[in-house]
């Protein structure tokens, strides 16, 4: 009898999880942009997926198939980042594939912890395991690097060494190994929505973000939306994406392609989208002087003649468009089409916040913007 009860009520509570994980997965709603939603013509633009792992080290697929399925996630480029002080036959993998461009770089280990390095030549000797001397030797080959997923051990172990280009603002592999049990209820959606398994596997990332406020005071340092995927491609191809605003169309010719994504990652004129949220194409943040137009990453100089900050969120969402100034927000704003009159001057930044209903939590950027820097001196 006891047994008979055991099992109707587990029967029971099956039912129920069944019926609230139907309702989440049917009410999911993943917004596309009409196709009438065209670029500035004078402003093509490319979308990209940012630290990925392949069979060269711990990843499960080969670079080839990774940019297939790049490709049918409509990403223009992607960058490969196999462990590796540096990892050869990732930097050899580079090249069109699929037609998608594939870039490599490597995740080296260091001291400090995760640091990614792109962009730079081979090197004659391997890459050093002192943080510093690393990021040195890649600045002197011509590349840059980023420190990846700097909170998942514990705290901050980076210092306030400077050269560094770039921090992870979101990093997927973080998200994941962190309250599990945000996302173990929706793990079956993964089969039927993926979109709705990998936005409930993202936490605010606020200790990032006020630590990049903070570091950005020192130097300028641009943020990642970071996929850091190593299995589940085809999903995670689609769920953080850096979109570059370019100045002409993306080339044919691999050499050339490869310096237009690094040179603008490298001067931060690229934006991060949470791109299983909702389809993102034609955010601008620029600051506008006179006749002079800066793009993000810049840094101009505030003096008597006044700069207009200028965004455009162009989207047919209801949305909500902050201005972070110094790690503070200024203005809020719903518009598609916001100008701020910069009276201080300091760090600026954007954010998005998507506000249809969707499992991403409230907290979580949909749209994050890389600063604009107005200095005094
Ligand atoms: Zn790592
Ligand atoms: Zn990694």
């Amino acid at each position: 009898m006891r047994r008979k009860k055991f099992w109707f009520i587990l029967l029971a509570l099956a039912v129920v999880y069944g019926v609230w994980l139907g309702f989440h997965i049917l009410q999911f709603e993943f917004y596309t942009l009409p196709e009438s939603a065209s670029l500035p013509e004078e402003s093509p633009e490319i979308k990209g997926v940012y630290h990925l792992h392949t069979k060269l080290s711990d990843g499960y697929k080969k670079p080839g198939q990774i940019a297939r399925l790049a490709s049918k996630a409509s990403m223009d480029f992607i960058i490969l980042t196999d462990h590796g002080n540096p990892n050869y036959g990732c930097l050899e993998s580079e090249g069109w594939k699929e037609g998608v461009l594939v870039l490599a770089g490597s995740e080296l280990s260091v001291n400090r912890g995760h640091l990614v390095g792109l962009g730079f030549d081979l090197p004659l000797t391997p890459l050093s395991r002192k943080a510093e001397e690393a990021t040195y030797h890649l600045n002197s080959l011509g590349g840059f690097a980023i420190i990846a997923h700097p909170y998942s051990k514990t705290s901050w172990s980076w210092g306030e060494f400077i050269d560094y280009s770039g921090m992870e603002i979101i990093n997927g592999d973080t998200m994941l190994r962190k309250k599990f049990y945000t996302w173990i209820p929706y793990l079956p959606a993964l089969l039927i929505k993926p979109r709705l398994f990998l936005l409930r596997t993202l936490n605010p990332p606020l200790e990032n973000l006020s630590k990049w406020d903070r570091l950005n005071q020192i130097h300028p340092l641009y943020g990642y939306y970071s996929s850091d995927a190593h299995i589940l491609y085809g999903p995670l191809l689609s769920f953080v994406s850096l979109h570059i605003p370019l100045q002409k169309p993306l080339s044919s010719e691999f050499r050339e392609a490869r310096a237009q994504v690094y040179k603008s990652l490298k001067r931060g004129a690229f934006y991060n989208v949470v791109e299983a949220a909702a389809e993102a194409r034609g955010f601008r943040f620029w600051a506008q002087k006179g006749e002079e137009r800066q793009r993000m990453g810049s840094t101009l100089f505030f003096s008597s003649s006044p700069v207009k900050l200028k965004i455009h969120a162009p989207f047919p969402f209801k949305q909500e468009t902050h201005l972070i100034h110094n790690g503070e927000t200024v203005l809020k704003s719903e518009k598609n089409k916001v100008v701020f009159p910069a009276e201080q001057p300091g760090v600026y930044r954007v954010e998005v916040y998507l506000k249809e209903p969707t499992p991403m939590g409230e907290r979580i950027p949909w749209i994050l913007s890389n600063p604009i820097f107005l200095t005094k001196d």
